[in-house]
């Protein structure tokens, strides 16, 4: 046991932080938490799983459509915003005390403000200096807004998930998992909904048939999108609206416009550069792979080290982290090369290993499968929606290099066959599995003409 006051500070309790936290303090290692807003981070309070509850209430109302088509009928679809906006606080709080009840019950110390750094084993917060062995950053990311005219008229995913009113016409800035979600969440729900993307296609680093798949099922869903240009400026009108200008001169009238272009590391402020703490020109804790600083006594992992912004990562960085510091996994690293993804537009995209362009640059020989199919569901629903789904092998080894899906449960179904892929699988394992009738996903096992 350590003369300081704790053997481990974390400061934010996000994903990682929390478990990084749970998982030292019940190895029996004194651990203090610090956090400055609500506890669970990003994720559980404006990340993932508002977005997931909004994106089942889209959903919803795309289902009470087609169910007509099998004979339901539900009078006239209504939603109201309020409803879902409340019941999600409510789901909100009830996690936020989970997270207080399992931080304390696992024996750390929550502190609630906002901690400063002030040396390598020194933490100012709460109007005290605590002391610790070693301190861990995890302190996630904040939106990132352009500097445009007009910026203070838009809001971000920080703001989106609790709005007074639902806006019946909203454009959404970016091309990255945020628009896209959004903009579907919002379509969804009946609001005339435009996309902005300063590039040719959104989804950059995609595989570029599912990006080129997925505009046309966005598109089909009714939002609007509007390629290579971007907002010029943003004008209150009296009425409340706003007038946005596009670089190409176009002008649009909108309720709310949400800008959704990436997120930085949340490290002003936070006495880094003066403990000695290297920052890099993103604003990003630089780490080795045990996830320590240029000062050895403080860590960082998660969004702050900018390498994967995902809950998942965060989580498997902070075991990592705490198997080297406090168990027996001496360099144990995270497998940053297959980490399955899942994009939540509609219909959803699940993504795992290397796209079909990376896939033939790191490969001599690739073959690819390629189904694009429509559902059976929507045989008789009334919609068009088809599903694309995609596997790379690489020829040599028969092994399964990169699985791409675009259609209704593909995350659930992209996590199933991550265990597959990380166990090694083949497409010869693929082809001797039994399928699951009727199903989409038997699909992924029943693939035996190579398309390219
Ligand atoms: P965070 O969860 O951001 O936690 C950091 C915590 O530190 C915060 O609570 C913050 O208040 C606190 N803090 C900051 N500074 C201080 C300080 N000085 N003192 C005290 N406390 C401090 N990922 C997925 O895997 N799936 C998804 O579906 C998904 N959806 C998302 C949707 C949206 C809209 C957003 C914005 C993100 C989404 N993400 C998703 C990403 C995911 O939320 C992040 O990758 C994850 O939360 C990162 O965890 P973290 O612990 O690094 O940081
Ligand atoms: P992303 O990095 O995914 O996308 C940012 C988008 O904004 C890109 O299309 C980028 O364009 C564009 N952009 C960046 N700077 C500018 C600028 N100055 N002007 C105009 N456009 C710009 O970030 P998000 O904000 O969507 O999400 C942050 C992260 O959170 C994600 O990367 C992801 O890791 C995580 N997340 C995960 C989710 C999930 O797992 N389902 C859901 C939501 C978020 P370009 O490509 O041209 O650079």
């Amino acid at each position: 046991m350590s003369n300081y006051d704790y053997d481990l500070f974390v400061i934010g309790a996000g994903s990682g932080g929390v478990r990084a936290a749970r998982m030292a303090a019940s190895k029996g290692v004194r651990v203090a938490v610090a956090e400055d807003r609500q506890l669970g981070g990003t994720c559980v309070n404006v990340g993932c799983v508002p977005k997931k509850l909004y994106v089942y209430a889209s959903e919803y109302m795309q289902e009470m459509e087609e169910a007509r088509g099998f004979g339901v009928q539900a009078g006239s679809i209504s939603f109201e915003w309020a409803t879902l906006r409340d019941n999600k606080k409510s789901e909100i709080a009830r996690l936020n005390g989970i997270y207080g009840r399992l931080l304390e019950g696992s024996g750390c110390d929550l502190i609630d403000g906002r901690a400063v750094v002030t040396g390598p084993n020194s933490v100012e917060v709460a109007g005290k200096t605590l002391t610790a062995e070693r301190i861990l950053i995890a302190v996630g990311g904040w939106p990132f807004v352009p500097e445009i005219q007009g910026k203070e008229h838009a809001i971000t995913s920080n703001e989106v998930f609790d709005l007074e009113q639902f806006p019946q016409r909203v454009m959404v800035v970016g091309g990255g998992y945020i628009a896209i979600e959004f903009a579907g969440i919002f379509a969804g729900l009946g609001a005339d909904a435009e996309l902005v993307y300063r590039g040719d296609l959104f989804l950059r680093g995609f595989d570029q048939e599912v990006r080129e798949f997925t505009a046309t099922e966005v598109a089909r869903k009714g939002v609007k999108l509007s390629f290579n240009t971007d907002v010029a400026s943003i004008a209150r009108r009296a009425d409340g609206a706003l007038d946005i200008t596009l670089a190409n001169g176009e002008v649009r009238v909108v309720d709310q416009i949400l800008y959704a272009t990436g997120r930085k590391p949340k490290t002003a402020n936070l006495g880094l550069e003066s403990a000695g703490v290297k920052l890099n020109s993103a604003g990003a804790i630089e780490v080795n792979d045990q996830f320590q600083s240029s000062v050895p006594s403080i860590y960082a992992l998660g969004d702050v080290i900018d390498r994967v912004q995902l809950t998942p990562v965060a989580l498997a960085e902070a075991m990592a982290l705490v198997e080297n510091l406090y168990g027996t996994g001496q360099g144990k690293v995270p497998n940053y090369e297959l980490i399955p993804t899942a994009v939540f537009c509609q219909p959803n995209i699940g993504t795992l290993g290397l796209t079909e362009e990376q896939a033939r640059q790191r490969f001599a020989n690739v073959d690819v499968y390629v189904s694009d199919f429509r559902a059976m569901r929507h045989t008789i629903s009334g919609s068009e929606e088809r599903t694309l789904m995609k596997l790379i092998v690489d020829a040599e080894s028969d092994k399964i290099i990169g699985i791409h899906m675009v259609g209704a449960d593909a995350g659930e179904i992209l996590q199933g066959l991550a265990v597959a892929v990380t166990a090694g699988a083949t497409k010869a394992d693929f082809d001797r599995t039994i399928g699951i009738h009727p199903t989409a996903a038997e699909e992924f096992v029943t693939m035996r003409t190579k398309t390219r």
